[in-house]
């Protein structure tokens, strides 16, 4: 895994339950320190963080705007929202509403559907751009087209050139931002949704949208892909229900740790040890976060004190993968350190014998 942004967001106390919030005994724009209930100090460091006051479209413009402008140079990238259901990822994806038209309140997809116009607008006539559009979910371990219900078990296939194929999904050519908003806010009307304690609407899937952008330059033969994948995971709680929720519960926590094994053997250079096949998402995700591609990673965290064991489990996989992408950074730059010695010695030795 070449390069993976990882952020914490803590969204405002403006639920019910909230209760008592988190103490921040320090914080700054990368690290903080929580204070628990027993006077405990826990000192967290990632690539940003965003605080309560945050804004959408910072959030935006650190995590995922950079990705779009390499999209449509044809380089791949995922952004991932992960944390309990409540903790503010739907938010973050989505915004308050897809459809919302209150600028601040615009969460990423509005916001990368705006910038992939903007940039391709931008490009000469030259290039000519498609920019495609698919959405899928994964409920219990099934994947399901948003775009067409009809498609409820869509197979994923491994694909030579774009590593990972949703056989006959629904892919939908977008040819303006209105569009793809339309798009967008179909697609999450037929999203699953369930009821779990912290949210009563809260969705019981894992929903992946999915931008491909073709890019043909005139006189070239070649037609160049992008794909950037957006993913609002669902939180693993529920731990008190029965039935086909507690089903749905353990089927949530089961693709949630493959994809934590997943992205842990990734970054730590054991890529041939993982098995993708583990569950439907890292089936879907091992084109986009194997390889070179780049990933950003959004912790999202619930300000109240009584969530804190689960802010706790979502921030410290957080820190594992700032920690090992930090530690891969490390080594290569020291290769790459190394690398310079070894060929400056031989340029010195070489010019040595020259002037004897
Ligand atoms: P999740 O998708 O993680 O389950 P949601 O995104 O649905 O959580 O957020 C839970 C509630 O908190 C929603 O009502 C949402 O509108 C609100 N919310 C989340 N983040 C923010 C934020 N940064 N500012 C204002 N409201 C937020
Ligand atoms: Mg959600």
């Amino acid at each position: 895994m070449a390069n993976i942004r990882v952020c914490a967001r803590f969204r405002p106390a403006i639920l019910q339950d909230d209760g008592e919030v988190l103490h921040f005994a320090r914080s700054d724009s990368r690290s903080f320190t929580l204070q628990d209930e027993n006077d405990e100090h826990h000192t967290f460091s990632f690539d940003k963080v965003f605080y309560k006051d945050s804004e959408q479209a910072d959030v935006y413009e650190f995590l995922a705007s950079h990705l779009v402008r390499d999209v449509v140079k044809g380089i791949n990238g995922t952004i991932i929202t992960y944390g309990e259901t409540g903790a503010g990822k739907t938010y973050t994806m989505e915004g308050a509403n897809i459809m919302e038209t209150e600028n601040y309140k615009k969460g990423l997809l509005p916001r990368v559907v705006d910038e992939l116009f903007e940039v391709i607008s931008l490009c000469g006539e030259a290039t000519a751009y498609k920019i495609k559009l698919s959405m899928v979910e994964i409920y219990m371990e099934r994947v399901r087209d948003l775009l067409d219900l009809s498609k409820d078990n869509i197979q994923i296939e491994e694909h030579e050139e774009h590593g990972m194929l949703l056989c006959g999904s629904t892919e939908i050519l977008i040819s303006d931002g209105e569009e793809a908003l339309k798009l967008l806010s179909s697609g999450i009307a037929n999203r699953a949704v369930g009821e779990s304690k912290t949210n009563k609407a809260s969705s019981r899937s894992h929903c992946i949208y999915i931008f491909t952008v073709e890019k043909e330059v005139a006189n070239e033969k070649r037609v160049s892909t992008g794909k950037l994948v957006l993913v609002d995971l669902t939180g693993s709680e529920t731990t008190d229900a029965d039935g086909r929720a507690l089903e749905e519960a353990k089927t949530i926590k089961k693709s949630l740790s493959a994809l934590e094994n997943m992205i842990d053997a990734l970054i730590s250079g054991q890529e041939n040890h993982i098995s993708f096949r583990d569950s439907k998402i890292t089936r879907i995700l091992q084109a986009t976060l194997g390889g070179s591609f780049q990933t950003a990673l959004l912790c999202c965290c619930s300000p109240g004190l009584c969530h804190f064991p689960k802010t706790l489990c979502t921030l410290l996989f957080g820190a594992r993968i700032k920690a090992l992408s930090a530690f891969n950074e490390a080594m290569s730059s020291m290769k790459e350190t190394t690398e310079k010695l070894v060929y400056t010695t031989a340029e010195l030795l070489r010019e040595n014998q020259r002037l004897k």
